[in-house]
């Protein structure tokens, strides 16, 4: 076995070396040093199924070889000129993009992580309408630029002292005290008042189809639907942050298509890359139009990100993650509706495909994640309170793995202590 520095001396350069912002999840995390499809591996040879997918990245599996073998072939042959320079794989991509875009979406525009793309997003619906502030919608998370972190409304998440003026946010689709269909119609009230009051003064709503970091909330059907009527009636261009809803997770190719809608402008990254830093924001001819005066990104859209998010959409569409996501997501779902109905603590189970959350209402959202560590299961926390399981797993699982989900969080809540 190689020697591994092991957790103790990582967490000790951590401390040495990092900002102090720098947490990890675990009282004693592991050192992760290997990666096969919906596994992970320890120093220690300890193997783990991992259900949360470095956050909604690794779509198509860790290390997953046919997408490496793209990659690898690309580093090989050219790995960086920029976007000056011509060269094939940034615009095949492009091409594959317009395939799997929703509605009229079809160009795009390519930088590395998901706060740069809706921080292109947003100047984007600002170059078009000529207008400068947005709205934002509570419990979001979008990103650690300037803009997108105002924009984001996550308490945690909003460390700039001197945030923006310019986004205005509108309460929650969700409230834990009130039924979801009631607190969806407030916050469009709240919306629809605010449009009267200031008709000329946005540019764009930005909101994740289902809010990631937030709790996976996951408002009803109709919700995004009427939200778009309202801003189009006040020309403000609707923004689908799709950086983690993205790619297959959700049982569609993007999660904005579970709410029959098209948005003006979609964002994404994480899933895009497997792994590899790739974001894009993505529009419309009309509105793409006003974005015409020179702007690049050195790295966006590199040969070597390129070259492995075609082969991340190729291997999505023979493997048919979509469909695949939407049956164990169900089966999942299943599964997880069950321990609802057995367990008082289990306040709420939402979500979309493999994008699922189960709301508590106690404190053991820690231990519930420890106790599967030692079981061999790696699973994600999110949600205002960190009080929500995120089930986000590879979209390469097997039913056997949603089986052994269900058994090991079936044994760790019967046997949590208080
Ligand atoms: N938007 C959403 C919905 C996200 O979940 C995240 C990251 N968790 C971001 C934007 C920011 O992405 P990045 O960390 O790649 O900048």
């Amino acid at each position: 076995m190689k020697n591994y520095a092991g957790p103790e001396k990582l967490i000790e350069l951590k401390k040495q070396y990092l900002f102090p912002n720098a947490m990890h999840f675990y009282k004693n995390p592991p050192q992760l040093v290997r990666g096969e499809m919906q596994y992970l591996y320890d120093s220690n040879g300890k193997k783990y199924l991992d259900f949360f997918a470095g956050v909604s990245v690794m779509n198509c599996g860790h290390c997953n070889p046919v997408i490496v073998d793209a990659t690898i072939n690309q580093l090989k042959t050219l790995q960086h000129t920029t976007i000056i320079y011509l060269t094939e794989p940034m615009l095949r991509l492009a091409e594959k993009m317009a395939d799997v875009l929703p509605g009229d979406l079809k160009r795009t525009f390519f930088c590395t992580s998901g706060s740069e793309a809706n921080e292109g997003a947003l100047l984007l619906a600002r170059l078009h309408t000529n207008r400068k502030k947005f709205l934002t919608l509570e419990h979001s998370l979008h990103g650690r630029t300037h803009l997108t972190m105002s924009a984001t409304n996550i308490p945690m998440w909003r460390i700039d002292p001197f945030m923006s003026d310019d986004c205005v946010c509108i309460p929650s689709f969700y409230d834990s005290n009130k039924e979801l269909d009631q607190s969806a119609r407030e916050s469009l009230d709240a919306l629809e008042t605010i449009l009267e009051n200031n008709p000329e003064d946005f540019a764009a709503l930005i909101a994740e189809p289902i809010q990631g970091n937030g709790g996976i909330l996951t408002p009803p059907k109709w919700y995004f639907q009427e939200m778009k009527s309202l801003l189009e009636k006040y020309g403000v261009l609707f923004i689908a942050d799709e950086v983690q809803t993205g790619y297959a997770r959700t049982g569609k190719m993007f999660a904005i298509e579970n709410f029959d809608i098209v948005p003006d402008i979609l964002t994404s990254a994480k899933a895009l890359g497997n792994g590899l830093p790739i974001s894009t924001f993505s529009s419309n001819d009309s509105i793409a139009n006003a974005f015409n005066k020179p702007s690049a990104s050195t790295l966006g859209g590199n040969l070597v990100s390129s070259a492995t998010a075609i082969a991340v959409l190729d291997y999505m569409k023979e493997n048919n993650l979509c469909s695949k996501a939407k049956t164990l997501g169900n089966k999942l779902l299943d599964g997880l509706l069950k321990l609802k109905n057995k367990y008082d603590f289990i306040k709420d189970v939402r979500g979309y495909g493999l994008m699922l959350g189960m709301e508590l209402n106690n404190d053991k959202t820690d231990d519930i994640l420890e106790m599967l560590l030692e079981r061999g299961i790696i699973l994600g926390k999110n949600g205002l309170n960190r009080n929500v399981l995120a089930f986000q797993p590879p979209l390469v699982i097997e039913e056997s793995d949603v089986d052994f989900l269900l058994e090991n969080l079936e044994f760790v809540f019967s046997n949590l202590v208080y």
